[in-house]
């Protein structure tokens, strides 16, 4: 049996409100008191009386701690002579009057401490509640059977667990697991190709993470590290996420080809499941010119009569032909345009697109009925289209194939 070194004031009690020893009893536990009084040296001043026929080791409020009988003797605080020759007695300073009797917070952190301190240096183990229980190593002053009181209050008995859990953190604080720091370094972002195929390790357990397939692009590596001599490499992904997975570093290469962004490994995405985009069909690509041709030739009373360009004809010179050529290729870069302004508001599927660009080819043949067109496209109310279109149809007679075929597309 010792004293706590935590003891801010020695206030002796009055030999006549306690008992010298303990009756040959060891300490088996912690009895819990509300102080009702918020004034700390009011206890001290008390049990100093002599008379008070009631007394307690230590008294805490604030960050101070009081003592005021040896831990060795038997004070007298729990109603229970069985209990106090066996017990240390804690009183514990209100921060209210009845009936909350609350206990301010650095009262109830220094009430812990104390706690922490009496059941290390008197080996109580893990501090448990349990007010059926004989001897539970933490008490509230109620739990004792021959104790009418409500002490330590209705702010501070419920708290027992908290107070033992908080004790019990302090003496036994959990095993930490301590793993081998793996020190990356950051670099500026590396973009290697793998050399042959190459093993991500887990650099804390050597576990293999995955595999990366020779030739493949490794984008985003940002940081490095040297373990066992060698060079490791870590994306974005891995470092983003904290793994220490490694990439070996002389099993890379500089990137000496351009690839298609397709076959990089994006490590700011994933780095082991490497997925392949395959493009769909309403991939934002435009529709090339082979497409809306083979398009075309689906549709019937058309055949080839666009290739290679609207409005060629056979029998046309080889640099009429060039000619018309050339102006189809502008027209597909205008509808380009005129797509993506509409597109910035509303999604266009390929068939609509397909629709722009026979439009921009209508063009051509209408010669200088660009708006016409634009607001023909533009329009949704089909009678202002049908109007719009009967104005384009007093252009060439070859305009009617083009104009068959436009209708047939606005119809699906
Ligand atoms: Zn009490």
């Amino acid at each position: 049996m010792s004293n706590s070194n935590l003891v801010t004031r020695w206030w002796p009690a009055n030999l006549t409100n306690y008992t010298k020893g303990r009756e040959g009893n060891k300490i088996q536990g912690i009895v819990v008191h509300h102080a009702a009084s918020t004034s700390l040296d009011s206890i001290g001043a008390a049990f100093a009386r002599a008379g008070r026929n009631g007394s307690a080791h230590y008294g805490v409020g604030g960050n101070q701690i009081h003592q005021y009988v040896d831990e060795a003797d038997t004070t007298w605080h729990c109603s229970n002579w069985w209990g106090n020759v066996r017990t240390v007695g804690i009183e514990t300073i209100n921060s209210t009057g009845a009936p909350n009797w609350e206990i301010a917070l650095n009262t109830f952190e220094t009430l812990v401490k104390l706690v922490a301190d009496i059941a290390k240096r008197n080996n109580l183990g893990r501090l448990w509640i349990n007010p059926k229980a004989d001897m539970p190593t933490l008490s509230g002053h109620k739990d004792w059977y021959g104790a009418s009181t409500v002490c330590p209050g209705p702010s501070l008995y419920p708290r027992l667990q908290e107070i033992a859990d908080r004790a019990n953190a302090i003496n036994f604080p959990p095993v930490v697991e301590v793993k081998p720091v793996v020190a990356w370094v950051d670099i500026s972002p590396l973009e290697l190709k793998a050399k042959e195929k190459i093993d991500i390790l887990d650099l804390d357990t050597g576990a293999d993470k995955g595999d990366i397939q020779a030739g493949m692009i490794i984008s985003n590596l940002v940081q490095e590290t040297t373990v066992n001599g060698k060079k490791y490499y870590r994306t974005l992904y891995s470092k983003t996420k904290g793994f220490n997975n490694g990439i070996l570093a002389e099993a890379l290469e500089p990137t000496d080809t351009v690839i298609s962004p397709e076959s990089i490994i994006n490590g700011e995405v994933r780095e082991t499941d490497v997925e392949i985009k395959v493009p769909n069909e309403d991939e934002k690509r435009p529709i090339t010119e082979k497409e809306v041709k083979e398009e075309a030739k689906k549709d019937d009373g058309f055949g080839d009569d666009i290739a290679p360009a609207p409005g060629v004809k056979p029998g046309m010179k080889p640099e009429e032909v060039q000619k018309l050529i050339e102006e189809h290729k502008k027209n597909m870069e205008k509808a380009e345009e005129i797509i993506g302004e509409v597109n910035k508001d509303m999604e266009f599927s390929p068939k609509t697109k397909m629709i722009v660009y026979l439009l921009g080819d209508l063009l051509i043949i209408a010669g200088t009925q660009a708006p016409l067109v634009v607001a023909l496209i533009n329009t949704t109310d089909a009678v202002t289209f049908g109007q719009l279109l009967g104005q384009l149809l007093l252009s060439t007679g070859t305009m009617l194939l083009f104009t068959f075929k436009l209708l047939k597309k606005k119809d699906k």
